[in-house]
């Protein structure tokens, strides 16, 4: 669970703070997470959470899981449970303050009634591009519709006949009564209800009229009593509607609506609709798939909780759109995999080598610590024996200059275990290629220690060949080879941007035995290699790791050069 106090403060929870100071809404804080369920939570929905949820906690208040599921056609119960599931995840609770907006559908039919009966609103029978040539432009006022002086009883009449299923959809629409020639648009009679004849994932069949999210939104805020309503800045021009719902109606309460920049990072796209675009035409595995900005695909990658809630912290809360650096998630990252993931050693690419003077019969266990960074998670023993693998890379028949791994006549460290020294290869006699390194060991070296202080710069990894454990590894990179990738669109198509080398699967690597049955989602640091962890994927017969991210952390370097703010 996140602490019950933010690092920093932000303009919105300056704000809540002097509504608390005031008693602005008795002492109360409720907040509240609207997703439609529409497609999985990304990364983006991470911010609003842990801000919603966030500052609830911070203020002994609430926040409300709410569906905004207004629109039946886009919206499946796969995508309600897979949010519940990611809320959960991320480390947040909402208790018994799950709704959905479709629970108040009748309240909103009836305070639609409302409207008609104060002269609030009307039935519009212009068709959707009629609709649309009427309102005018930014420079130009609105027209009013012809159907806008429809008596009360008329609007009454043709309103309940929408409702009864009396209409193909597209012929009448519910309008507010605002101002046409209003200097915002959505002041324009914006559409209140409109004719769907759709089934809904929780109402079925009972509606074929669904409101719109700009009316719907404000009426189950105020149901619930949230106290703010926080959103996105695209939202900013819709809050005098907003405030025109709440000011039309006997609502219970009038929740304040805040707006924020949404989250925007490098090399990714954040928009659901090009997120379920790339699930749809196969470009990714699914929304959990470990490319994809999703706090699922995230998950599956091996970030943490902890990661993302720190990252959320850390770029705070701004009434500006701009565009975060990946680096400083991953920088997040792997602060919280340095203190929390154990280390351990599998070779990637392997390269036999053979101990000739080490007995053919014997193993022995050597002692690795767990973690440097977590003494307290101790330490493991990892079977040495006379042939072992190590990574391709980390030996050079020759070397170049300032290359202090393995090479014919040098002597290294194998992590752990002992000084070797190279003394001879055996290649592919078609290809020329190294297939084997023969060598002889110290044993006065036991523990990777020498007995006389002879030191050696080089310290490898590896793993015995008799006792590791095959597995399958998966490298990811950067989805999108542009940096922005989420700009505005350039009327191509945005998946023309795709990296086509965003997945390298590695088969045939090996791992150290303390990994078998390692549990799906566990992350350890492949030592020298970056932070790993065991996908859903894997078995008794494989194991198969994602890379989660690599170890160099570019952060620094990009934040220095970044101007100040
Ligand atoms: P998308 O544009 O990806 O479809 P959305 O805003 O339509 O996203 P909702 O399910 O309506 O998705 O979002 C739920 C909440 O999450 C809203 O309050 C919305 O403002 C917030 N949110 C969505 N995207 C971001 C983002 N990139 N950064 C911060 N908050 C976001
Ligand atoms: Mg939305």
């Amino acid at each position: 669970m996140t602490t019950a106090t933010p690092a920093s403060t932000d303009f919105i929870r300056e704000i809540v703070a002097e509504d608390l100071r005031a008693n602005k809404h008795g002492g109360r804080v409720a907040t509240r997470f609207p997703p439609e369920p529409n497609g999985y939570l990304h990364i983006g929905h991470a911010k609003s959470i842990c801000l919603n949820f966030g500052i609830a906690l911070e203020n002994g208040g609430v926040c409300h899981l709410r569906f905004d599921d207004t629109n039946p056609t886009k919206e499946e119960v796969e995508y309600v449970d897979s949010i519940q599931a990611d809320v959960r995840w991320l480390g947040f609770d909402w208790g018994t303050h799950r709704y959905y907006a479709s629970d108040y559908f009748e309240q909103l039919y009836d305070y639609a009634v409302q409207l008609i009966r104060d002269g609030k609103a009307y039935v519009c029978s212009l068709s959707p591009q009629e609709i649309r040539e009427y309102r005018g432009t930014l420079t130009e006022p609105g027209r009013d519709s012809p159907y806008r002086s429809r008596s009360v009883a008329e609007n009454l009449d043709l309103f309940h006949r929408m409702r009864a299923g009396e209409f193909p959809e597209g012929a009448h629409v519910l309008r507010a009564k605002i101002d046409m020639a209003s200097p915002n648009l959505n002041l324009r009679d914006p559409v209140l209800y409109r004719i769907l004849h759709a089934s809904h994932h929780r109402t079925g069949d009972t509606w074929c009229i669904y409101p719109t999210y700009d009316y719907a939104h404000p009426i189950s805020d105020a149901i619930e009593r949230i106290t703010h309503s926080i959103c996105t800045l695209e939202f900013e021009a819709h809050r005098p509607l907003y405030d025109w719902c709440l000011d039309n109606l006997p609502v219970p309460s009038h929740p304040q609506q805040i707006e924020f920049a949404r989250l925007n990072i490098s090399y990714t796209l954040m928009s659901k609709r090009k997120l379920l675009q790339l699930v749809e035409q196969g470009h990714v595995a699914g929304w959990d798939d470990p490319r994809m900005p999703t706090i699922s695909g995230l998950r599956r990658r091996g970030y943490s909780p902890e990661a993302i809630r720190d990252f959320c912290e850390r770029i705070g809360v701004a009434k500006r759109d701009n565009v975060v650096e990946l680096a400083l998630l991953e920088h997040c990252l792997r602060e919280d995999l340095n203190r929390t993931a154990p280390r351990v050693m599998a070779v990637l690419h392997p390269l036999r080598l053979i101990i000739d003077n080490y007995p053919e019969y014997l193993t022995e266990e050597v002692e690795s610590i767990n973690n440097p960074e977590d003494p307290g998670t101790g330490s493991r023993r990892v079977p040495f024996s006379r042939v072992l693998y190590i990574e391709r890379e980390d030996f050079q028949e020759v070397p170049p200059k300032g290359y202090f791994r393995l090479s014919p006549g040098r002597e290294v460290r194998l992590k752990d275990a002992y000084y070797v020294t190279c003394n001879s290869v055996v290649k592919d006699e078609q290809t020329g290629e190294v297939v084997e390194v023969h060598c002889t060991y110290d044993p006065e070296t036991r523990g990777g220690r020498s007995a006389d202080g002879r030191m050696v710069k080089g310290t490898l990894h590896w793993v015995s060949a008799a006792h590791s454990l095959p597995a399958e590894v998966r490298l990811y990179d950067h989805l999108f080879l542009n940096p922005d990738p989420g700009a505005e669109d350039t009327g191509g198509d945005f998946t023309e941007g795709l990296n086509p080398h965003s997945l390298e699967v590695l088969e045939g690597c090996r791992v150290e035995p303390s990994l078998a049955g390692a549990a799906a989602e566990s992350r350890c640091q492949f030592l020298r290699q970056g932070y790993f962890c065991v996908d859903r994927d894997s078995s008794a017969e494989k194991l198969v790791f994602n890379r989660t991210v690599g170890l160099r952390d570019t952060w620094a370097k990009i934040s220095r050069a970044q101007p100040k703010k």
